[in-house]
Parts: C-alpha cells; sequence; structure tokens
C-alpha cells in the first residue's frame, strides 16, 4: 500500500475534480464542494445506503465469510432495469461523514469479511479515497474492491492506482443507442467503457486468489446478458478478448429480469431464454474467454 503523505497528495487531487465536477466522464461542472449537484444528484458528503457482510457475489469475492458491500447511493447512469434502483434513482440512503465511512470500513474488516466492496463508487470517488486514508491509519488492511458500472473517468482511477486491489466494473453494451435507451449513457459511454477496463486492467491485471481461492488482487469483467440482443454480448467478449486479454475474468450473468421502469419497454419485459444465454457462453468459448464464472440457468 502507498504510504500516507501520497494518499493525501491524491485526496487534494481528486478533491480538486468536485469543484467543477469532473469525478466521473460526464463532466458536469457543477461545483460539488458548495453541494451543487449534477447527473448523479449527490453533493459533497457521501451517502451509504447500507453496509454489511454479502455472500452474493462472485466466489472468490464473497468467499466463506462474506464481502464487506458499502453500497453507496446515487449513480452516473440511470438504467431503466435497475435492480438496485431505491438506491441508484431514488436516492434511499443516509449522508454520513468521512469519518463515518471510514469506521464502517474498520467495522467490517472486524466482522471478518474477505474485503471491502464499494458498491456504485464512481461519483463519490473523492469521498472514498479519503476515507480510505484515514481507515489505513487506523488499522485497515483487508483488499479493496471497487464495484463500479464502468463508466469511470481514467484521470480518476489513477488516483487510485495501488490502493484499489480488485477491479469489478461492468460491460454493458456496445452499441451507444443501446447505452442510451436503456440506461441513459451518454454517446461517450462506449469508448469510456473500454478505456476504463484498460486502465483497470493496466493497474491489477488477472485475478489472484490466496491458498482459499480468496481474491487479493486483479479484474473481473461483469456483462449482464440482455433480452433480445440488446447487450450485443458476442462483440462485448469480442472486444474484451481483443482488447483487453484471453486471461481477463469474466463474469456472465444470467439473473436479469424486469425491475424498475423495464415494463415501459416490451423488448426487455421479459427474463433471458435459455437459448439467449446458451449462445452467450458459446461466446465466451469462442472467443477463448476461459476464466471466471458462469450462472446456472
Ligand atoms: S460525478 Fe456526478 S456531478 Fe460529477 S460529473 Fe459525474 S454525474 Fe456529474
Amino acid at each position: 500500500m502507498l504510504n500516507n503523505s501520497i494518499i493525501k497528495q491524491r485526496v487534494k487531487e481528486a478533491y480538486a475534480l468536485l469543484e467543477k465536477c469532473r469525478v466521473c466522464p460526464r463532466e458536469c461542472g457543477v461545483n460539488r464542494l458548495k453541494n451543487e449537484q449534477g447527473f448523479c444528484r449527490s453533493g459533497l458528503l457521501p451517502v451509504v445506503s447500507s453496509y454489511n457482510f454479502h455472500h452474493g457475489e462472485e466466489p472468490p469475492i464473497s468467499g466463506y465469510r462474506g464481502s464487506g458491500t458499502i453500497f453507496l447511493t446515487n449513480c452516473n447512469l440511470r438504467c431503466v432495469f435497475c435492480q438496485n434502483y431505491p438506491i441508484s434513482q431514488l436516492g434511499v440512503g443516509n449522508e454520513v461523514t468521512i469519518e463515518e465511512l471510514a469506521r464502517m470500513m474498520l467495522k467490517l474488516q472486524k466482522m471478518g469479511c474477505h474485503n471491502i466492496n464499494f458498491v456504485t463508487p464512481t461519483h463519490f470517488t473523492p469521498q472514498i479515497l479519503k476515507a480510505i486514508g484515514l481507515a489505513l491509519e487506523d488499522g485497515l488492511t483487508i483488499p479493496l474492491l471497487w464495484n463500479s458500472n464502468g463508466y469511470d473517468s481514467v484521470e480518476m482511477l489513477r488516483l487510485l492506482d495501488g490502493i484499489i486491489n480488485i477491479y469489478l466494473p461492468d460491460a454493458k453494451y456496445i452499441d451507444p443507442q443501446m447505452a442510451q435507451r436503456y440506461s441513459n449513457a451518454p454517446p461517450n459511454y462506449i469508448d469510456l467503457n473500454l478505456a476504463t477496463i484498460k486502465e483497470m486492467w493496466r493497474q491489477v491485471g488477472s485475478l489472484v486468489v490466496d491458498n482459499d481461492g480468496i481474491a487479493q488482487k486483479g479484474l473481473i469483467v461483469r456483462h449482464l446478458v440482455l433480452p433480445e440482443g440488446i447487450a450485443d454480448t458476442k462483440q462485448v467478449l469480442k472486444i474484451l478478448a481483443q482488447e483487453i486479454s484471453t486471461n481477463v475474468s469474466v463474469s456472465l450473468m444470467s439473473q436479469y429480469f424486469p425491475a424498475n421502469k423495464a415494463s415501459s419497454y416490451p423488448e426487455i419485459n421479459r427474463k433471458i431464454s435459455h437459448e439467449e444465454y446458451n449462445d452467450a457462453l458459446n461466446c465466451l468459448d469462442k472467443e477463448g474467454l476461459h476464466e471466471g464464472w458462469i450462472q446456472p440457468y
């Protein structure tokens, strides 16, 4: 882990990006130091909906004692099918101080969690970084995991280099029109999602686990298969294989169901079929992506 003076310098640089906010690629330009809000509806203090151990992540993340999830409220995307929409879109959660956020990490470590898992952290990157600095001073040692939607700023991610051990981003789409229609993503989403994943790969590389199979370091890319080929799974996997590596771990998820506003979009108002998931599995094979996890279907 980096020494404390380097982390303090990084925190300073990260907070500077809040003034005309470009904490994420939307670059809203609002002054979040003065609590102005942009697309993510977030001000200066972090907002947390819950923190606890969690057993539903990929096996090396949840392990046998659970992953220490901290669910951050709000999001810089707005997926019409989001399963966590009360947290990500309706603002369910409470403002906490940086000191309180640091104490949550230490409490999760004390509970025996294998890691600290920041869920939807992107729009609060500076605040999380500052809290990590405090928690490290007070004895935080377990791996830190960045569980993001994959629409992060590369400039901001560089400030996490050497601090975050495990990255768990989404690769959701390949077609900007689909990204816009179903996740309210701007036109730069596709390019910047790839840039995000490349930067994460540069920092941490392939997944490394300990003797118990618990993740210590590395990148896992999540891809949610959507009905009607809307997520372009074949192309997403092809690009991961070609632009990142065939050694990258991929978590291919079949768990889609029409949550939130999905019922207003007839084409996604159903679960995926066995055939759609089987097609996705075949694509994994075809691209030589053999590291990672599939879900039973
Ligand atoms: S973090 Fe929020 S306010 Fe800042 S650029 Fe992203 S969406 Fe806009």
